[in-house]
């Protein structure tokens, strides 16, 4: 589980445009890549670093998880916002939040009056700054210790209280791909080709933590068949799987708690793709012995694609012998 961290190459110059920032966020990129640089000076795989050490460099500030160092960020895009410096990922969330490539960070939730809400906006003025954090992890090999990656704010959804960030372990300004989390979907893949090429996959994916973000972004954080709606119990399925070669598009996702992620995937019960109710098997189990309480997919914002819903169906009749 979980990224490697950054590595001993000369950090890079990045691609951002720097010509048209203002000048106190120049200052701020600066002053990130020169922590950058010590970092590696002293610990050069960023693995297993005293958090004292990364205090003294203010790459944080202590135990909290968003740390945005009021002294140094606040006021550079505006009076009184700050932009965060780092994030502590602490993973007691879902293994899938975290990949090589992305974290998927909650929301803080402490109900610290304001601070809550001044960290939030800290790390959305990181993405507006387009500007790179530091993700501090505990260190696998001594949990007294912490490995620290590269990472930028790529978008957050305000219902599932969620950021996506991308996780990178060289030094680059700014991201070269601000518009990942565009609404604009492009045409719909049932079937991704680079999944088809190959043989095995690992269930830690790079884009496991990305595909869970644009399930919950389509859709809300609410089980798609009941009421549960705590993100720690909810999970992105595949209506068409990665074993069979399906894609990360979020029209082939679905947001289900685990429990009714585990009967899915048992094919206990299914959708038909023209009405959008829920079948069951003639046998059952039925819907008050697995607890779904709606009756079809109707109710939900946006839909799954047809496609996927379709190729669904049929593979479970497939498998139920229908
Ligand atoms: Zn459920």
């Amino acid at each position: 589980m979980g990224a490697t961290p950054c590595s001993t190459k000369t950090p890079c110059l990045g691609k951002g445009d720097l010509t048209n920032m203002n000048p106190d966020l120049i200052r701020e990129l600066e002053r990130r890549r020169s922590m950058f640089n010590k970092i590696v000076q002293a610990y050069p795989t960023c693995r297993n670093i005293p958090p004292s050490f990364l205090r003294s460099l203010r790459v944080s500030g202590g135990q909290q998880g968003i740390y945005f160092d009021k002294a140094s960020t606040s006021g550079i895009l505006a009076v009184n916002e700050s932009i965060t410096v780092s994030i502590l990922h602490t993973g007691h969330h879902c293994p899938d939040d975290f990949s090589d490539s992305y974290l998927l960070y909650h929301y803080p939730d402490t109900r610290r009056r304001g601070l809550d809400e001044a960290e939030i906006r800290a790390t959305k003025n990181a993405y507006n700054a387009n500007i790179p954090i530091f993700v501090i992890t505990y260190s696998q090999e001594n949990p007294e210790l912490r490995d620290v990656f590269l990472g930028f704010v790529e978008g957050w959804d305000d219902a599932s209280k969620v950021f996506l960030i991308s996780i990178g372990s060289h030094w680059i300004d700014s991201r070269e791909t601000p518009d990942l989390l565009s609404e604009e979907l492009p045409p719909f893949q049932l079937t991704t080709q680079r999944q088809g090429q190959e043989s095995t996959f690992s269930r830690n994916r790079n884009d496991q933590p990305l595909f869970r973000f644009r399930v919950f972004q389509r859709y809300g954080p609410k089980c798609a068949v009941c009421s549960v709606d705590r993100i720690e119990m909810l999970q992105a399925a595949h209506l068409r799987p990665v074993s069979r070669y399906g894609s990360d598009d979020p029209r082939n996702g679905l947001v289900l708690c685990a429990n009714h992620h585990l009967a899915f995937d048992a094919n206990l019960f299914t959708f038909d793709d023209s009405s959008l109710k829920v079948v069951y098997r003639p046998q059952g189990p039925y819907a008050n012995d697995l607890q779904i309480t709606v009756s079809s997919l109707k109710w939900l914002p946006k839909r799954p694609h047809q496609k996927a819903l379709a190729w669904r169906y049929r593979y479970w009749k497939r498998m139920v012998g229908l």
